[in-house]
């Protein structure tokens, strides 16, 4: 008899058999609010209708045409659509299937370009689970343990975790910065940095919005040492935090965009955008894959742009996130365990810290699990697993936050009391 390899870690025992919108409805007859929606990727809810019309009538239309062999119109109206949601600057496209597809194309179009090795990423940064991509991440030892050798030329910086210092924002930024000047002096010159990789919050990492001043500080190092600043958006971005893009309260411009997860409301797919002119210094079929820019995918994806402008739904990410946040300051309030709610938009992170012999790991995983059986799918994050996050849709209606906050605090009060 087969079954599913122990080698996977199930994080609920639930088996969805129908969703839709912020619903999954368990084949054990029991609903569950979905605040994980595929880790951050059923951004306009389960199933949404136009969605679901877009595929469907793409399947009967061509389902699979392979882009650099013959072109499909879904994926040209996608660079369409795209192209009046991303920076302007970012005007040359190309796509792939997931997020850490995305993320090494990345880097191989940074070093392409610059004729640099180093990467520089910073700590607690997810990047995805290929061998490079795991290279590339520092979320937890559990993603990269045990099968070494990683891909070379990747170096890491502190990142400004100002709860984890015991600092404030401004003095974890300072630090942060001044550990980069000092590993650009002590360890990897920046003339030999193609790029710094980093999310605009970090995901998988813990739920940590990086600060403004920090992304601007790496701008200015960036455009000083001619190293290229790519975001990763993929969990962040497409309207998760309240903004279209996770790096837009920063101001800053990014030099290379990485998206996946939310693009197509459950399709695989994911885009790297650049300007035409760092795209251009890559040599042409340097790039490409037989499933990337899926022509249903594509078509979903074109749909979730625009449901998310008919139904405004990067502004109640920010209206509805703001009420997720103050629910769950004033629960934070009621226990010491919670050391911290941080967080931007629908993307929100409860970090516990030890108490009765429990450590914070242990602490957010019975959590986690408690919000199972109160009716609330939620995930942890965080090297020490030391966070429960919170990732509604961006459909996500009042009633449902506060029902959300209701089964959490009830979780919280069935494993801490
Ligand atoms: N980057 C970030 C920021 C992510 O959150 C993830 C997935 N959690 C990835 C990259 C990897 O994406 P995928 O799982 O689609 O390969």
């Amino acid at each position: 008899m087969t079954s599913l390899s122990p080698i996977l870690k199930q994080a609920t025992p639930v088996v969805v058999d129908r969703a839709e919108g912020s619903w999954i409805h368990g084949t054990d007859g029991r609903d569950y609010l979905d605040f994980t929606t595929g880790i951050g990727v059923t951004s306009t809810g389960h199933c949404h209708p136009k969605v679901v019309a877009a595929a469907q009538q793409q399947v009967g239309q061509v389902i699979h045409a392979q882009y650099t062999t013959v072109m499909h119109k879904p994926l040209l109206e996608l660079v369409d659509r795209l192209g009046g949601v991303l920076p302007s600057q970012l005007d040359s496209l190309f796509f792939a299937n997931s997020g850490s597809e995305a993320v090494e194309a990345a880097v191989r179009l940074a070093r392409m370009a610059t004729g640099k090795p180093n990467i520089v990423v910073f700590q607690g940064g997810f990047h995805g689970r290929t061998v490079a991509a795991a290279s590339l991440t520092t979320a937890g030892t559990r993603f990269s343990a045990g099968f070494s050798p990683l891909m070379g030329g990747v170096q890491m910086a502190p990142f400004p975790y100002a709860h984890r210092y015991g600092m404030s924002e401004a003095e974890a930024v300072d630090f942060a910065l001044r550990e980069l000047d000092y590993l650009f002096a002590s360890r990897v010159a920046p003339n030999d940095t193609a790029a710094f990789l980093i999310e605009p919050v970090l995901g998988d990492g813990g739920y940590l919005p990086t600060p403004d001043a920090f992304l601007q500080g790496l701008r200015e190092r960036a455009d000083k040492h001619g190293i290229l600043l790519i975001v990763d958006e993929v969990q962040a971005g497409f309207g998760r935090t309240g903004r279209f893009w996770g790096h837009e309260f920063s101001g800053i411009d990014p030099d290379i965009l990485i998206t996946a997860k939310g693009l197509a409301s459950g399709f695989p797919i994911s885009a790297i955008a650049a300007p035409t002119e760092l795209m251009s210094k890559a040599w042409p079929g340097s790039q490409g894959g037989t499933y990337g820019g899926n022509a249903v995918a594509a078509a979903a994806a074109c749909a979730t742009i625009d449901v998310i402008a008919e139904e405004n739904l990067v502004e109640n990410a920010r209206v509805r996130g703001d009420q997720l946040a103050e629910g769950l300051q004033r629960i934070a309030e009621k226990y010491q365990v919670i050391t911290d709610v941080r967080g931007r938009g629908l993307m929100q992170g409860i970090e516990f810290g030890d108490a009765d012999g429990r450590t914070g790991g242990q602490l957010a995983t019975a959590v986690q699990q408690a919000t199972t059986g109160q009716g609330l799918l939620s995930l942890t994050c965080g090297p020490l697993g030391n966070v429960v996050r919170l990732i509604p849709a961006l459909v996500v209606s009042a009633d449902e936050i506060d029902l959300g906050l209701e089964r959490f605090g009830a979780a919280v009060a069935e494993v801490v009391g």
